[in-house]
């Protein structure tokens, strides 16, 4: 069995860069830091940094005093503000492609478009880019999610940096169809374009594919959609304890690939286990 590991495969810029922050600031106090939700969406990861001191909690009421780490998805300006009232001191992790997307959100928004944000509604890089706007955007996933809304003559169109392009391109498409005027940034992340667009071809050339991250992860769900559509035997995986070996008969040809928040080791042991698995 031949195995291609995806080069895009691992963590991104924002990612390692929010990581980075992390530890710079376990390593000066491991106490009284906080991160609001999971640092990244990886459980292995996660619960290693929450060994080393980084608490984990769901709202910002439940952070006495110290310091809160925004996290790469970012977070609305209501944050900011009541992590300053209450006298916190805050690491900013926020991705600056996710700042631009909150930026150009306020953009549109001053400039009276209907701000349209493709995009998952409860994902957390979403809910900042309402906020940011005073939650006055629509956001939709899919065409069909415009089904009996009010479209404006004037529209602006952002995406969620992690969006698959192909979804994105058909939505402005029909979008073309109702207003007068449209005004689109592109915001999806090179990182994660060209990761897709690597997942995308390998898919097509394997009898199996497998995508290692965390099952909480947009970005990982959205890797394994786009290779199942390609390849029928598409896997998602958190860790290599995951794997089944019985998923690999009579396959020829294999391809890796992994969210932007899979640390390298973990892709590793899946790509060991499954060269175990080699006849
Ligand atoms: S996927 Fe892109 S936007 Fe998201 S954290 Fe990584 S580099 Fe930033």
């Amino acid at each position: 069995m031949e195995i291609v590991l995806a080069k895009t495969a691992g963590f991104c810029f924002g990612v390692r860069r929010a990581l980075d922050l992390v530890n710079e600031a376990l390593a000066l106090d491991k106490k009284d830091i906080y991160s609001l939700g999971p640092l990244i969406h990886n459980p292995g990861v996660v619960d290693n940094l929450s060994r080393e001191g980084l608490v984990e909690v769901d709202d910002l009421s439940k952070i006495p005093c110290g310091r809160i780490v925004i996290r790469s998805h970012g977070v609305g300006p209501q944050i900011y503000q009541q992590a300053v009232l209450k006298g916190l001191k805050i690491i900013d992790a926020t991705c600056p492609f996710v700042k631009n997307v909150h930026q150009l959100a306020v953009l549109l928004h001053e400039q009276c478009y209907q701000i349209i944000i493709v995009g998952e509604r409860e994902h957390a890089e979403v809910k900042g880019v309402l906020d940011s706007v005073n939650n006055d955007a629509m956001v939709i996933n899919q065409i069909h999610d415009l089904d009996g809304k009010f479209i404006s003559p004037k529209i602006g169109i952002i995406s969620q940096t992690t969006q698959d392009i192909a979804n994105f391109q058909t939505i402005v498409a029909h979008l073309l169809e109702y207003a007068k005027e449209i005004r689109v940034f592109n915001t999806i992340c090179l990182a994660t374009s060209k990761r897709q667009q690597e997942a995308a071809e390998l898919s097509k050339k394997v009898d199996l594919m497998i995508v290692v991250g965390g099952k909480n992860s947009a970005n990982t769900t959205r890797l394994w959609e786009i290779c199942r559509d390609n390849c029928s035997r598409s896997y998602q995986v958190e860790n290599s304890d995951e794997l089944m070996s019985e998923w690999f008969k009579n396959v020829k040809k294999a391809g890796i690939t992994a969210g932007a928040s899979t640390p390298d080791e973990q892709i590793q042991k899946v790509l060991k286990k499954i060269m175990k698995y080699r006849g």
